[in-house]
């Protein structure tokens, strides 16, 4: 692994040789025009989302699904909620006492990414995030309908009516939208049997719209439409990660998916429809099973959504709807294929959570992960533990992931064209990665956090609003 990483620069050239290669073996099976190089698709009908020629829509996600196999989970069997239902209580009280200690001796030392001004971020964006509500059932009273502006309802095709969702929503501030149909034998199964806070989520043929009592949310069958969404997180923070500055990145983008999801569940109703949110965070559904099915991205090694845009530095999210909606198709951008060789991300897990395996399994790895479907399962007690070693979140893994790298540069698109459209150049192009943007060399299990960049160098840059580019992504800003 060390050999792998400590190449020199005269094998990094030697790769770049083979991406010349590379170049000149893709349009064998593509189009490859200058242009397409820059990430547009002009041959593309005029639609509401135009994606990179090498992002193709597939009828089946690349990751495989056996629906037999698969049943509604309940979210807090998840390590997130149910940690105590796999580590003794002892171990769970031992683990905060270390983090209560740990993070006030970092205050204490002014060590980067955990000092005042560090603390001070965080705790802004924490405050903001906890001042937005979320609703399950959405705003009833607050929001006018068209019978209550004596109009009748929008009308509209299937079609239409995603094109407008989808530029109001992005609008508000989502990346990517993208619809499923629910189907009571495959994707209805990625709605949680049970609720983050226990509350069971009832399919009623007796309801019309949305309905919560004390123990129980009902979602209308009438309700065959998943909006799964996505809100991009800043690169430039998330690479500081584990530290209170690269946590809070977590924090921020939870808020603006709150934002998003009120703004559209007002949207919908003023149309005459409704949208079932999140009730808390990651509540209702299995965002990126979702969004995988809407086609948003592809499960990687690190089994969350990477999608072809901004590789894992976005959140997900979902609703519920009653107005049809056209369903985007899962795609294959290369993204499975290019993690079986790639590895970064578990070369730089400093708990060791994810796994090396080439190829992904059926296996889970605990209670914490649903089965039914084959992909690289992460021991989330470790993961958690570490957590609580460095007392906020990690996100290593995401920093560390080649598809994270900002694209400005077209060498990016270039590589994620030739990942896109052919896996034999995997190898080359996994080690190159590594090459060109990890300047820090894997941690060793439970190593102390070192960011992937300097936490104090953050202060300085002149980033853009949010610190995220909007204008990445293949659409006209
Ligand atoms: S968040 Fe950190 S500890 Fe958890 S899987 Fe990612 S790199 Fe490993
Ligand atoms: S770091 Fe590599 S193996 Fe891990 S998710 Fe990203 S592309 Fe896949």
């Amino acid at each position: 692994m060390a050999d792998e990483i400590n190449m020199s620069r005269r094998e990094f050239l030697k790769e770049l040789g083979l991406l010349g290669v590379a170049m000149s073996a893709a349009p064998a099976a593509v189009s490859f025009r200058p242009d397409e190089a820059a990430g547009e698709s002009w041959d593309a009908p005029p639609q509401a989302w135009r994606r990179p020629f090498w992002v193709k829509e597939v009828d089946k996600p690349t990751m495989e699904v056996d629906w037999q196999q698969m049943k509604r989970y309940k979210e807090h069997h998840t390590v997130r909620r149910g940690f105590t239902l796999y580590v003794s209580k002892e171990e769970s009280d031992r683990l905060a006492a270390q983090e209560e200690e740990n993070l006030a001796r970092w205050l204490r030392e002014g060590k980067p990414g955990y000092s005042l001004r560090d603390i001070a971020i965080s705790a802004a964006q924490d405050y903001q995030r906890n001042l937005i509500p979320m609703s399950f059932v959405g705003p009833i009273d607050e929001v006018s309908t068209p019978e209550d502006r004596g109009v009748p309802k929008w009308e509209g095709t299937p079609e239409e009516a995603a094109m407008i969702v989808s530029a109001a929503m992005r609008h508000f501030g989502a990346a990517h939208v993208g619809f499923v149909e629910l189907d009571p034998n495959t994707t209805e199964k990625l709605l949680y049997d049970e609720d983050p806070d226990g509350k069971r989520i009832i399919i009623s043929d007796d309801h019309d719209y949305p309905e919560e009592t004390e123990d129980a949310r009902y979602l209308p069958r009438s309700g065959r439409w998943v909006i799964s969404y996505t809100v991009q997180m800043s690169q430039e923070t998330m690479f500081r990660n584990p530290t209170e500055l690269g946590s809070q990145t977590t924090a921020m983008t939870y808020e603006k998916g709150r934002a998003i999801q009120n703004k559209t569940q007002a949207f919908l109703r003023s149309l005459g429809y409704w949208a079932a949110g999140e009730s808390q965070t990651n509540a209702l559904g299995i965002a990126p099973a979702f969004a995988v099915m809407a086609g948003l991205g592809e499960i990687g090694r690190l089994n969350r959504l990477i999608t072809p845009e901004y590789g894992p530095m976005v959140r997900t999210f979902k609703m519920v709807t009653n107005l049809p909606l056209a369903p985007s198709k899962p795609i294959d951008a290369g993204i499975m294929d290019f993690c079986r060789r790639c590895k970064v991300c578990a070369e730089y897990c400093p708990s060791g959570a994810i796994p090396t395996a080439t190829e992904p399994t059926w296996e889970v790895a605990g209670g914490w992960n649903n089965p039914g479907h084959k992909t690289w399962f992460e021991d989330a007690v470790k993961c958690r533990t570490y957590w609580r070693y460095v007392g906020t979140n990690c996100g290593l893994c995401f920093a560390a992931c080649p598809y994270a790298a900002k694209d400005k540069a077209i060498i990016h698109d270039i590589v994620k064209a030739t990942i896109g459209t052919t896996t034999i150049f995997n190898s080359a192009m996994a080690r190159m990665g590594r090459f060109a943007y990890l300047d820090v060399p894997p941690y060793g299990p439970n190593a102390e956090p070192v960011p992937l960049k300097d936490a104090d160098e953050w202060w300085t840059l002149d980033l853009p609003e949010y610190g995220i580019d909007t204008t990445r992504g293949h659409r006209n800003a």
